[in-house]
């Protein structure tokens, strides 16, 4: 069973997941969009019993958005990472995974909520790093 590996970004919390993954959701909903700072949560939907904390624990801080959505961050850094709300699975921030899935991209929701400058991604200038 392939297992990936992710991180926050100070590197005190790590964990793994294992199996295969079929894409990921980008929810814009406006809970998701003030948790990632950006136009959403880019998110994998992982079996809770495949998502395991490596290191850490000190440093996780668990927030409750609402009384069934949780997220959880470094309490260096401020990464979220999992986020919870069901009980079957985690909600996992794909932007975290330092090793690549494999999959794309399979479903934009809550796109109703969008922020207004939440358009037009691909006609927007592209660089592969900063732009000049
Ligand atoms: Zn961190
Ligand atoms: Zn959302």
């Amino acid at each position: 069973m392939s297992r990936r590996k992710g991180s926050c970004l100070c590197g005190a919390l790590t964990y793994e997941i294992e199996g295969e993954l079929d894409g990921v959701w980008i929810c814009h909903c406006s809970n998701c969009r003030k948790v990632s700072g950006g136009t959403g949560n880019a998110i994998l939907i992982v079996k809770r019993e495949h998502f395991h904390w490596l290191s850490g624990e000190d440093y996780r801080v668990t927030y409750k958005l609402r009384p069934t959505y949780t997220i959880t961050r470094c309490r260096t850094c401020g990464t979220p990472l999992p986020a919870e709300e069901d009980e079957n699975n985690v909600y996992l921030t794909a932007g975290t995974l330092d090793d690549p899935i494999g999959v794309g991209v399979k479903v934009h929701i809550f796109c109703g909520s969008r922020a207004d400058w939440d358009h037009d991604m691909e006609g927007a200038r592209h660089f592969d790093e900063r732009s000049q």
